[in-house]
C-alpha cells in the first residue's frame, strides 16, 4: 500500500540501518532483521538486501505475501511470516517458497498440513507461543497436545519456537517479562523433552538492547533497526542512544505569505493570527499521512529552524510560522522528518506531536514515495 506519486519524498539511509544491524549484532547472538510492513515503511527489499550484505540471514515477514514478495526479488536467506497462514493459499505459498511460518492454532496445523499432504512434501514452521500477550500463540496447556499432533504429522516439521515480550522496554515491567521469559523457557524444556530442540526466540529490539536473560538462540530486531530508540525516556535510554535514524521526510513550500494579525487561517479558522506574521504552505496533508491530528500541534523544519503548524491539516497542504526563519520563499524545502541543524525533527518529535508512537510514524510517512541514500 503505497502512494505512487507525491511531492512528499521519502529519503531513506541504508547505511544508518546497516550501522543499527550492527550494533544489535554486538548485543545479540543471532538478529533476524525484522522487516514486515514494508520494512516499517523504509522498502522491504531494499532493507533486505543491504541487511543481507550485513550478513543478515533470517528475515521475519508479518503475512505470507510478503515474504513471497521478498523471495521473488530474489533474496535467498532464511525467511520467517510472523502472522502464517490464514487460508490455503497462503499454506501453498509458503511451502513453494520456502517460507517459514508461524503457527499458533491447532487450525493452521490442520491446514498446512493437509495442503502439504496433498503435494507430498513437508513444511517446516515456528511454533508460536503465547507467554503474556494474550495475542497469538498455543498456551501452556495446550502443549501436550500440541506434541502429540507433531508426532502423528511428521510432515510438519518445527524448527523454531517463538514468543513475544509485552513489557521489554518498560522498566516498571520488567517482573512481566522475565515472567514471560520463564514461562517460555519451561516450554522449550518440555519440547526438548519430546525430541524438538528448537530454534529459539524471545527478544524484540528492547529485549536485545537490554536484557541478555531473554537472548535465546535468536532475537528478532525491529524498531531499532530503523533507528529509533524503543527505550527513550526510561532509564535504560542510554542503551540505545548510539542508534542512527534512517528517515527523512521532505516536501516543497507552494506559497509564502503575509497575514495581518487578526486573519485566520486554514478550514474552520481554528487559529487566528495574533500578529502580523508570515506563512508558508506546506505540501503535506492527511492524504499524504501526514496526520490532521497535527493541526495546531505539530512543526515542521525549514532552514534548519522549527516552523509550527497553524491551523488545521488540509488534505495535500499545511500552514506554517515562518516569521522568525529568513528568505523562505516559493519552492523551499520543508522537513516533516529529520532536515538539518538545530530544527531537526526526530521521529520521537513527530510522534509525540501525533500521539502515537515512533513505528506509526514510520509506517504511515513510509508509504510516500521513497529515495535511498547508499
Ligand atoms: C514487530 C515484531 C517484532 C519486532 O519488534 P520491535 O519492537 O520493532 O523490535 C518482533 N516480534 C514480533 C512477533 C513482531 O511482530
Amino acid at each position: 500500500m503505497t502512494i505512487e506519486y507525491n511531492v512528499l519524498e521519502v529519503e531513506v539511509d541504508l547505511n544508518a540501518i546497516r550501522h543499527n544491524y550492527r550494533l544489535l549484532c554486538q548485543k545479540g547472538s543471532k538478529v533476524y532483521g525484522v522487516v514486515k510492513a514494508d520494512a516499517y515503511g523504509h522498502g522491504l527489499i531494499e532493507v533486505a538486501r543491504a541487511l543481507e550484505e550485513e550478513g543478515a540471514d533470517t528475515f521475519a515477514v508479518g503475512i505470507v505475501s510478503e515474504g513471497m514478495l521478498l523471495r521473488k526479488s530474489g533474496c535467498s536467506k532464511r525467511i520467517i511470516s510472523m502472522l502464517g497462514p490464514l487460508n490455503e493459499e497462503d499454506c501453498f505459498n509458503a511451502a513453494q517458497n520456502g517460507i517459514i511460518p508461524f503457527v499458533g492454532e491447532f487450525e493452521q496445523l490442520e491446514m498446512l498440513s493437509a495442503v502439504v499432504s496433498a503435494q507430498g512434501r513437508k513444511v517446516e514452521v515456528c511454533l508460536k507461543f503465547d507467554t503474556g500477550m494474550s495475542r497469538l500463540g498455543f498456551n501452556t496447556s495446550e502443549l501436550d497436545e500440541l506434541i502429540g499432533w507433531l508426532r502423528r504429522h511428521p510432515e510438519v516439521c518445527p524448527v523454531l519456537a517463538s514468543s513475544h515480550l509485552a513489557t521489554s522496554d518498560d522498566p516498571a515491567y520488567e517482573g512481566y517479562m522475565s515472567e514471560q521469559a520463564e514461562t517460555f523457557s519451561n516450554i522449550l524444556q518440555r519440547l526438548a523433552d519430546a525430541g524438538h530442540e528448537l530454534e529459539a526466540s524471545l527478544a524484540n529490539s528492547a529485549g536485545i538492547l537490554v536484557h541478555d536473560q531473554v537472548h535465546y538462540s535468536a532475537q528478532r530486531g525491529g524498531i531499532a533497526l530503523y533507528g529509533s530508540n524503543p527505550l527513550l525516556g526510561t532509564a535504560w535510554s542510554e542503551l540505545g542512544s548510539d542508534l542512527k535514524p534512517a528517515m527523512q521526510v521532505r516536501t516543497k513550500i507552494a506559497s509564502v505569505r503575509k497575514l495581518r494579525k487578526g486573519q485566520a487561517i486554514s478550514y474552520g479558522c481554528t487559529y487566528i493570527a495574533e500578529k502580523d506574521m508570515t506563512v508558508a504552505i506546506v505540501c503535506a496533508g492527511y492524504a499524504d499521512a501526514f496526520s490532521r491530528g497535527l493541526s495546531n500541534r505539530g512543526q515542521v523544519c525549514i532552514h534548519g529552524k522549527r516552523a509550527r503548524i497553524l491551523g488545521r491539516v488540509c488534505m495535500q497542504l499545511c500552514i506554517v510560522d515562518v516569521s522568525h526563519i529568513e528568505n523562505v520563499k516559493f519552492g523551499d524545502t520543508a522537513y516533516l522528518l529529520g532536515g538539518k541543524g538545530e530544527g531537526r525533527i526526530s521521529a520521537e518529535d513527530l510522534a509525540a506531536w501525533w500521539q502515537t508512537i515512533t513505528y506509526e510514524v514510520f509506517c504511515l510517512l513510509g508509504m510516500n514515495p521513497r529515495t535511498y541514500k547508499k
